[in-house]
C-alpha cells in the first residue's frame, strides 16, 4: 500500500479521519501542532500523542515524500531546491529573500501542458499533477531547512509560480491553500499568497467563488488577441476577451486587486503602441489592477526571444504610468542559478 502524505490533509479532513477512528478533535489539533508548529519529521517524535494514535497515523501516512536532489544558492541569497518525488520525478522550489520577508515559489505539476512559447516548463509536457501534500511539503522542506539554520526564520510569503498551471490542478491547489493558511498551522496570511495562472477563465470564476482571500496574478504578456495567440497558444481557448470578462467577475466578487503579468520580449511586445493598447485594455479597471513588468529570462530552446533592453523597459513603464496604470518592475532573483521556473529541472533532465 502506498501511504499518503499527511501534509495533504486539511485540518478538517484530519479531524474527520481521526474522528472516524474514535480519536477526539483535540488529538487532531495536537498532531497538527506537531506537524506545522513544532515541525517534526516523524510521527514518533509527537511526544504527547498516545501510542495507539501514532501507530494508526504511521500505518496510513508518511511525513516525508520529497528528497533533496540538488540545491543551488545564488549570490543574492536565493536558493533553488530540486526535489525528487517518490516516483523519481523532479520538481523545483525556490526560496527568495526580500526586504519584506522570505517567500517560497512552489510547483504544482510535473511539467505543463499549456506550452507557452517562451517558457522552460512548457517544453516538457505534463507528466502528472502534484498532490496537495506534495505542494505543501515543498514549503515544509524549505521551512525545515530554515529551522536547521537556527536563525528563527519563517517562510512569510508564498507564490504559486513554479512549474505547472495551478488552475489545471484546481482541487489540490485549493486544499494546499487551506492547509498553509490555517491559523493553527503555518498561518500564512492570504494577502501574502499569490497564485499565478495563464488565464483559464472558467477557473478564475471558480476561484473568485471559492473566496479564499489570496492574491491572483494573470499571465497576460500581450495586449491584443493576435499577439497573445502567437506567444501563448492557450489564447485560442481562453482569449483576452474571455480572460478580461472573468477578471471583471473576479474584481466584483472579491473586491481584491488583481495583477497582470507582462514579460517584456524584445521587439515582440515591448513597443510604445503595446503599452498604450494594454492601458486601453485595462481601462476602467485601473484602480484594481497592477501591471507587473517582468524581464525575460532567456531559455536556450526559445532563442527567438530576447530580453528587452533597459531603455525599452523604462519607456514601457513610463507610458503605462502616464496612462494612470499602477505598474511595478519585478525584481529578478537568482539569475545566476537558472531561477526562472522550470529551467533547472529541464537542464537536469537533459543531462539524465
Ligand atoms: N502557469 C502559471 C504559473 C507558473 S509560470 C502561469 O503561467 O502564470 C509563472 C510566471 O513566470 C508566469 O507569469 C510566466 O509567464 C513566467 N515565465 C515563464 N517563463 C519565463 C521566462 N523564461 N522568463 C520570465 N518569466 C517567465
Ligand atoms: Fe505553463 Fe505557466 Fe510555463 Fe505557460 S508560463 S507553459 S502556463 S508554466
Amino acid at each position: 500500500m502506498i501511504k499518503e502524505s499527511i501534509y495533504g490533509l486539511t485540518l478538517d479532513q484530519l479531524v474527520t479521519w481521526l474522528g472516524e477512528r474514535e480519536h477526539k478533535r483535540s488529538r487532531a489539533l495536537q498532531v497538527w501542532d506537531w506537524l506545522y508548529r513544532k515541525r517534526v519529521r516523524s510521527f514518533s517524535e509527537m511526544m504527547d500523542v498516545n501510542k495507539e494514535c501514532i501507530e494508526l497515523l504511521a500505518d496510513h501516512f508518511v511525513i516525508q515524500t520529497l528528497s533533496e536532489h540538488l540545491r543551488q544558492e545564488s549570490e543574492d541569497g536565493t536558493i533553488k531546491f530540486l526535489f525528487k518525488l517518490q516516483d523519481d520525478n523532479l520538481i523545483e522550489t525556490v526560496l527568495m529573500r526580500h526586504k519584506f520577508g522570505l517567500s517560497v515559489c512552489v510547483t504544482t505539476q510535473v511539467g505543463c501542458n499549456i506550452g507557452c512559447s517562451f517558457c522552460a516548463s512548457g517544453l516538457l509536457r505534463k507528466n502528472r499533477d502534484l498532490s496537495s501534500g506534495e505542494i505543501v511539503e515543498q514549503i515544509m522542506k524549505v521551512q525545515h531547512y530554515l529551522d536547521g539554520r537556527n536563525q528563527d526564520e519563517k517562510v512569510s510569503h508564498v507564490v504559486v509560480m513554479g512549474i505547472g498551471e495551478p488552475f489545471d490542478n484546481f482541487k489540490n491547489l485549493i486544499d494546499f491553500l487551506l492547509i498553509i493558511k490555517d491559523h493553527k498551522g503555518l498561518a500564512v496570511a492570504g494577502r501574502r499568497i499569490t497564485v499565478s495562472t495563464s488565464g483559464l477563465a472558467d477557473k478564475i470564476i471558480e476561484f473568485a467563488d471559492a473566496n479564499l482571500q489570496v492574491n491572483l496574478a494573470i499571465s497576460l504578456h500581450a495586449p491584443n488577441e493576435e499577439l497573445r495567440t502567437r506567444i501563448m497558444k492557450i489564447n485560442r481557448i481562453f482569449s483576452i476577451e474571455k480572460v478580461m470578462q472573468a477578471v471583471t467577475y473576479y474584481l466584483k466578487k472579491t473586491n481584491r486587486r488583481i495583477t497582470l503579468e507582462y514579460i517584456l520580449l524584445k521587439n515582440v511586445n515591448d513597443r510604445r503602441e503595446h503599452a498604450l493598447e494594454l492601458a486601453h485594455l485595462i481601462g476602467d479597471k485601473k484602480h484594481l489592477t497592477n501591471v507587473n513588468l517582468i524581464p525575460y529570462n532567456p531559455v536556450d530552446e526559445h532563442s527567438q526571444y530576447q530580453r528587452s533592453d533597459l531603455d525599452s523597459m523604462r519607456a514601457f513603464y513610463d507610458t503605462l504610468k502616464k496612462q494612470g496604470i499602477n505598474c511595478s518592475n519585478r525584481l529578478e532573483h537568482g539569475t545566476d542559478i537558472d531561477a526562472a521556473c522550470g529551467q533547472l529541472r529541464s537542464k537536469q533532465i537533459k543531462k539524465m
